[in-house]
């Protein structure tokens, strides 16, 4: 008999077999993992995927599983790898991942209650939790795929405030487009590049994004933010919304929250506060005074899916006001009709169709507490202030920049390289590192300087763990530097 491939009534004995001889496999892949990449070559991997027929006759799914492993697994990049420092992404909570089974397998869809039932209820109070911990009483919002989603989420509510605020009651054609035309959003240079992105798919014009200065540091300077909004409102524009992020990408500066909430309330403007990165702060048993302010933004870009500790995907956005979330709301006659009197998450949301992420964050806070989660994200920025100490310490390194959260940005640079050398050094090394697979790190541009870039995600990454990654990088540095550059560099193993 040739049993169903589908997960049913009949089939649930083959589903607990496959699933658990996966997890045993993954675990002692995990268990055995050396470095952060196997540093297989690009042109490699790319034929290897080339190669498979996929109208090929079948293989069964216990062998289909089997090839993931020299397929997939074996040359996936590791985010727990302790050598692994390129970019916002963490090692996962084993709750959440173990939650993950379970919604994939479920499958609920958190759009219309019937689809979700209580998962619904979960959802909210994981929202209602969150908008308690941001210090929105009686906030609203819903889980998104990620941070570009929630940015371009909030951005839209703000342009519907604005059209509302700014318009004639309902909008034609015409008298919308005119007032789009003049909308402008105001970020800084240091903002997430969702920011622009969403701007162009709202149909702002093409100028719509405004740089206010910011301070050497890169955070938002609310005087300099207090006078563009001056200017705007003289010249006729409609400043549409501000965009303050509390972590940026590259430095994880955080603006002053409260300094750019005076200026927003002054010119009753809308404040989106982006904490993608820094949202885990809000549970940091020793930090969370860093986000103070934050309660007085109009919505809330937090990801969970950096600083919580959870598997791609898991964000949200958050609003102060409920009924601006139901500038979202859209009815259909077959799914959420006008006068349907269940409580539908597909209302508040731009997808339809949605994973029921929040099941991950649910078990984690269950399992661990809200205070262990805070206090691994503590641990990480301890360890970041550790590590800015040694790069400072280092003669052959150059620390571009402090941080608020958890990058470390530098230079391979000993005394006597010239600084055009040292530019050119950065994408090599990042490239060779990522070549060799042992250390993964990125890179980035500072006021103007290239340089390469650690994000430091994992609590349990220790300081002698950072300095293994930076010796690489001075290894790998010294190896490509030009003639007169090749000093020796030592491994510190201390
Ligand atoms: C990561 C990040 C985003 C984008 O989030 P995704 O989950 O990658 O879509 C937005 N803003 C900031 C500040 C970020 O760090």
């Amino acid at each position: 008999m040739n049993l169903s491939p589908l997960l049913t009534n009949s089939t649930a004995d083959d589903y607990a077999r496959t699933v658990h001889a996966v997890v045993d496999r993954l675990a002692a892949q995990v268990r055995s993992c050396a470095a952060p990449f196997s540093g297989e070559s690009r042109d490699l991997l790319e034929r290897r995927v080339a190669s498979v027929d996929l109208d090929g006759a079948p293989l069964g799914t216990d062998a289909a599983l089997v090839e993931i492993d020299t397929m997939f697994v074996e040359d996936a990049v590791w985010f727990h790898h302790p050598a692994y420092a390129a970019h916002l992404n963490c090692p996962v909570a084993i709750p959440a991942v173990a939650a993950e089974a379970v919604l994939a397998a479920v499958n609920t869809s958190v759009d219309t209650y019937d689809q979700s039932t209580v998962g619904t209820y979960m959802e909210r109070h994981l929202i209602r939790w969150t908008a308690g911990r941001i210090g929105f009483d009686g906030g609203a919002g819903v889980f998104t795929s990620g941070g570009t989603q929630s940015n371009l989420h909030a951005l839209f509510l703000a342009r519907e405030h604005a059209l509302a605020v700014h318009g004639s009651g309902i909008l034609a054609g015409a008298e919308r487009s005119s007032l789009q035309e003049r909308m402008l959003v105001l970020a800084t240079e240091h903002s997430h590049f969702s920011v622009q992105k969403s701007a162009l798919l709202l149909g702002l014009g093409e100028d719509a994004v405004i740089c206010v200065p910011t301070d050497s540091d890169g955070r938002m300077d609310p005087s300099g933010l207090r006078l563009t909004l001056d200017v705007i409102e003289r010249t006729g524009r409609i400043p549409m919304a501000v965009v303050a992020t509390a972590g940026t990408t590259d430095r994880g500066c955080i603006d002053p929250l409260g300094a750019v909430a005076d200026a927003c309330e002054r010119s009753v403007t809308w404040l989106h506060v982006d904490a993608a990165y820094g949202g885990g702060l809000l549970v940091s048993p020793t930090r969370r005074h860093l986000l103070d302010g934050i309660e007085r933004a109009a919505s809330v870009t937090i990801d969970f899916h950096k600083s919580f500790f959870q598997p791609v995907s898991s964000s949200a956005i958050i609003v102060r006001n409920p009924a601006d979330l139901a500038r979202t709301g859209w009815h259909a006659d077959y799914l959420n009709p006008d006068d349907a009197d269940e409580p539908n998450q597909v209302d508040t949301s731009l997808q339809t169709t949605r994973r029921f992420d929040a099941l991950k964050l649910w078990t984690t806070l269950r399992a661990l507490g809200a205070d262990r989660v805070g206090a691994m994200f503590d641990r990480v920025l301890d360890l970041t202030a550790a590590v800015h100490r040694i790069v400072e310490e280092d003669p052959d390194l150059h620390l571009l920049a402090r941080t608020d959260l958890s990058t470390v940005l530098f230079r391979y640079q000993p005394d006597d390289m010239a600084d055009a050398e040292a530019d050119r050094l950065v994408p090599v090394i990042r490239a060779a590192m990522l070549a060799s697979g042992r250390a993964l790190l990125a890179k980035t541009v500072v006021r103007g300087r290239p340089c390469l870039k650690l994000t430091l995600l994992n609590p349990d990454t220790t300081v002698h763990d950072v300095r293994g990654v930076l010796a690489i990088a001075k290894t790998t540095g010294a190896t490509h530097a030009r003639p007169g550059h090749a000093l020796a560099t030592t491994v510190v193993t201390r």
